[in-house]
């Protein structure tokens, strides 16, 4: 049997052997325990390098993909952050030790309510959870510094855009939902956008409205 401490060594691995490189990235990623981000039956697997099934129908992400978003937004320490797909709550956490301030919006209630548990069992005070549509961003505090989608869009969505500071950038998975997407990295110029294609992912899609649960 593997002890926590090879586990916990295997997910590092497996997170540099995928191109998650950046220091601070893989270091707010040891300090951040995926393991109670991850319930019931598929908790055993919460340090293998795959997403897993949460609540509501939907996903954790996988680490390294975790780690490969978290990487391209390029964080600062004053940086503050929108996330659009709260899900389990676990991006949030890893941005929360790179960022000043991140909120975070998922359209289930329930998901947020969980994720806010978490957040506040590990004391992590500089994330605000809430529900929302998050296609349409987070007005009050735009504009911010970076912005990460964790939901599969057809394009870039256009408010969300308008709320990225010039300098600013964006990540989000590019395509349609039953298809594979590509991870595209938005940077915002004086004149406009510059977009990067990443690599390919696969993302539950960005839905309108808010969720029944
Ligand atoms: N970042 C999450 C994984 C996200 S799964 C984690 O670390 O666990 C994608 C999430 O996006 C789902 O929870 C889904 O409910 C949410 N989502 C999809 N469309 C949305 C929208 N328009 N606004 C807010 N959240 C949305």
């Amino acid at each position: 049997m593997t002890s926590d401490a090879e586990r916990k060594m295997q997910f590092l691995f497996a997170l540099r052997s995928k191109g998650v490189t950046d220091k601070r990235v893989l270091e707010a990623m040891e300090k951040i325990d995926r393991g109670p981000f991850v319930r019931g039956l598929f908790a055993e697997r919460a340090y293998d390098d795959t997403p897993l099934p949460i609540a509501c129908g939907q996903t954790i992400s996988q680490p390294s993909i975790v780690g490969l978003m978290t990487q391209a937004l390029d964080l600062h320490p004053r940086d503050k952050v929108l996330e659009i797909g709260t899900g389990s709550g676990y991006q949030a956490a890893v941005l929360s030790q790179l960022a000043r301030r991140v909120y975070t919006v998922d359209r289930f209630r329930r998901l947020v309510q969980q994720a806010k548990a978490i957040f506040e069992e590990l004391n992590l005070t500089n994330i605000t959870a809430f529900t929302a549509d998050g296609s349409r961003g987070f007005d009050e505090q735009a504009p911010f510094d970076r912005i990460i989608i964790t939901a599969a869009a057809e394009d870039p969505p256009g408010p969300l855009l308008a709320q990225l500071k010039i300098g600013g950038i964006m990540v989000v998975p590019v395509g349609q939902s039953d298809a594979v997407q590509s991870l595209v990295k938005v940077t915002r110029t004086d004149t406009g956008f510059d977009y990067d294609e990443l690599c390919p992912v696969r993302f539950v899609p960005l839905l309108e409205g808010l969720g029944q649960e």
